[in-house]
């Protein structure tokens, strides 16, 4: 049956998308409901219609899911942050393990899939280290901060995001009471006139060391000294900076950073190993599920002191680091230089002397350094971006021939897609583990591990 727009049809949510929407099938026609709950029966009016799938607006939730809770955050549906803080987190992870289930299946063509128990969270709320707040104006020229509206540059006033960490209110009420305080303008996006564009706060969970950033469309703040004075009021504060971001692009942060006062840096823990993280580094946002994820990596690599591992893409060589504490010799690969000066600091910071990393794309050192210099692997770790891994990089993997290769993947759908052109060319998918690293979110992240066919 055809559908056309202002149509209004019932149906039962089935599945949720990319962005959170809930997705149903009506004789057929696949339809997306923003803010419908898988487990829902709602009324929807279609207002876009396409051959075989349509969007629909949701007008009526005529039987609720069974799994519809109340959101913690009264901003829940307009913020883009949170896509599915209506669905229970017991559910959540059903979704997510299903996700990938369904992904392997269709995209990467496998029957039995070894799934091993997805790992949740305790706490799926306050679990987030970094934030990053827009600063503007209200339509009272009152400024506020919070967070942009999903797919949108109107800030949502809201200092006390449920994923944040407490301390960013105290940070954030600070802030905007020194602007009103000594008249402050925000930057205004439209205009390019303004300074304060966003407040960047980190926070080190196993140190309670804070930072605080001011990316200013300018090279110095007013009475600058009073807002140091009452940030380092507030307990745990380590490192306050200025980050100067002329540009009218949508970019946060700008290359060019004045210290105001304490460290550049603070030092945070993922397992044993220390991390410094300044405002511009790439770092784990939620530190405590990376610490299961990198032991899920490690218990897969099963290293046992002789082995020689490449993990790449590798960011601020926080995997290699990990595996360096029971592997032989650990090279990393990174597509970002400063990243790569990370990863050689951390080392050093850890007293680990048994990693080398080069900055490149993967795709181009690992065959360069395989077939130049006869580089071997007996494990390779591997963690790409969205797009998966590199063809010449697959390649390049089946021709060393490593014992195990241990993928870790934000994005199932290519990694079922990876996975399938390796296990038809000699390896075998043994494990397959979800951790959930971003509670109420729709984001996944998934760790596989492939060993070579015995022939
Ligand atoms: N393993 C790291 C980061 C993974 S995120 C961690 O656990 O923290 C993916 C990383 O791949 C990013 O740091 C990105 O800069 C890098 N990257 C993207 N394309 C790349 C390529 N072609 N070659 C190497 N690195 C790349």
């Amino acid at each position: 049956m055809e559908f056309r727009k202002n149509d209004v049809i019932t149906l039962e949510i089935e599945d949720c998308g990319i962005d959170g929407e809930g997705i149903g099938k009506a004789d057929g026609f696949t339809v997306f409901v923003k803010d419908a709950v898988i487990g829902d029966t709602v009324r929807a009016k279609i207002m876009k219609a396409k051959k075989n799938y349509g969007y629909a607006r949701l007008l009526e939730v005529l039987k609720p899911s069974p799994y519809r809770v109340e959101p913690k955050c009264a901003y829940a549906r307009q913020c883009g942050g949170c896509q599915i803080q209506e669905l229970s987190y017991e559910q959540q992870l059903v979704f997510k393990e299903a996700k990938v289930r369904g992904h392997l299946e269709r995209i990467g063509g496998f029957k039995e899939i070894p799934m091993e128990p997805v790992i949740g969270m305790e706490e799926p709320y306050h679990y987030r280290n970094k934030a990053q707040f827009p600063v503007g104006k209200n339509k009272e020229g009152r400024i506020i901060t919070g967070f942009y509206a999903g797919r949108t540059h109107t800030i949502i006033e809201n200092r006390e995001c449920a994923l944040g960490v407490p301390e960013n209110k105290e940070v954030l009420d600070r802030v905007i009471s020194y602007m009103e305080t000594y008249g402050v303008e925000p930057y205004d996006e439209i205009t390019g006139k303004g300074l304060v564009r966003h407040i960047l706060i980190r926070y080190g969970f196993f140190t309670g060391e804070v930072m605080v950033c001011i990316i200013a469309n300018g090279k110095s703040l007013p009475n600058c000294e009073k807002l140091v004075e009452t940030l380092r009021e507030i307990p745990g504060m380590t490192s306050i900076t200025l980050n100067i971001n002329r540009s009218r692009s949508n970019v946060i942060l700008g290359d060019e950073l004045h210290l105001l006062w304490g460290s550049p840096y603070i030092t945070d823990k993922i397992g044993e190993i220390s991390y410094q993280i300044s405002p511009l580094s790439f770092y784990q946002v939620n530190p405590r599920q990376t610490g299961k994820l990198y032991a899920k990596v490690l218990e897969y690599a099963d290293l046992h002191g002789a082995e020689t591992v490449w993990d790449l893409y590798c960011g601020i060589g926080t995997i290699s680091l990990f595996l360096a504490q029971q592997a032989k010799f650990v090279r990393g690969v990174e597509i970002v230089p400063a990243a790569i000066e990370d990863a050689q600091r951390n080392a050093a910071l850890n007293q680990i002397q048994n990693t080398e990393f080069f900055v490149g794309k993967a795709e181009e050192v690992l065959p360069r350094e395989y077939e130049k210099n006869g580089v071997y692997a007996d494990v390779i770790v591997v963690d790409p971006p969205r797009k998966g891994c590199d063809g010449v990089l697959l390649d390049t993997i089946l021709k060393m021939q490593p014992k195990r290769v241990v993928y870790v993947s934000c994005d199932s759908a290519t990694l079922a897609r990876d996975l399938k052109y390796l296990c038809g060319n000699g390896y075998e998918l043994k494990k397959v583990c979800v951790v959930d690293q971003f509670g109420n979110t729709v984001h996944v992240e998934t760790v596989a591990l492939l060993t070579k066919k015995a022939r």
